[in-house]
């Protein structure tokens, strides 16, 4: 059955790096909201700026602006097989939102929640860095680029996100906190919640994801 992977978990848990790691071995489209309204945001009409805006204070995106964009993301025909979704849903109303959709196109969900400690959450955002171009996530104290500054992939720049400072990261955690970790108790009384050990390095995390949805896999089958 085609599967939406969703990642779950604080900013700075490692949700974008895995979501990278994922789409790749599964070969499925990765499905980031976060980029899809940066993105957005680049362009100075009205919706550009509003978005801008609200991401650069560290709220969130209007349920109706982000029904929209993932409605019509999910719908494209690379979405057939399953997609990986990073950042989305985040609300309650965005949940039950994406159970229609996938209700619709015969899509399970299966919901991975990477759980980290708080205090090692601060560090990692405050330290991260993006490529403009392949989107690979390095990190200034934890995972820096062999030259600094520079993607090690393709020689792009590396670019810190406005919303990773010291002020929008403390707003986007307790959001977190307020809005999204609720969704853990709705995603375990549907029976789609999965938690990971968000500690240690990269490929140690994404080891003990591939492990869980390789068991999942298995129980399908019997
Ligand atoms: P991210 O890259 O996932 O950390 O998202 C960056 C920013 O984009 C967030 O702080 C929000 O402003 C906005 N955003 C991304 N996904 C959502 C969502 N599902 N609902 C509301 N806002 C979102």
């Amino acid at each position: 059955m085609p599967e939406i992977i969703v990642l779950m978990g604080p900013q700075g848990a490692g949700k974008g790096t895995q979501a990278h790691l994922l789409a790749e071995r599964f070969n499925l489209p990765l499905v980031a909201t976060g980029d899809i309204l940066r993105e957005m945001a680049l362009s100075d009409a009205p919706l550009g700026l509003q978005i801008r805006a609200v991401q650069a204070a560290g709220q969130l995106v209007s349920d109706d602006i982000l029904a929209e964009v993932v409605k019509t993301r999910l719908s494209r025909s690379d979405c057939e097989a399953g997609c990986i979704l990073d950042g989305f849903p985040r609300t309650l109303p965005q949940a039950k939102l994406l159970e229609s959709i996938a209700g619709d196109l015969g899509h399970r969900i299966t919901v991975m929640s990477i759980e980290l400690p708080r205090e090692f959450l601060f560090k990692r955002l405050a330290g991260r860095q993006t490529c403009g171009v392949c989107g690979a996530i390095y990190n200034e104290y934890f995972k820096p680029g062999k030259k600094e500054g520079v993607c090690d992939v393709d020689g792009q720049a590396l670019f810190t996100r406005s919303d990773d400072n010291e002020e929008s990261i403390a707003q986007r955690l307790s959001l977190y906190d307020e809005k999204t970790r609720p969704l853990l108790d709705y995603y375990a009384s549907l029976g789609r919640l999965q938690r990971v050990d968000g500690t240690g390095a990269p490929d140690e995390v994404f080891g003990r994801i591939v492990k869980i949805l390789g068991k999942q896999t298995a129980s399908d089958a019997s």
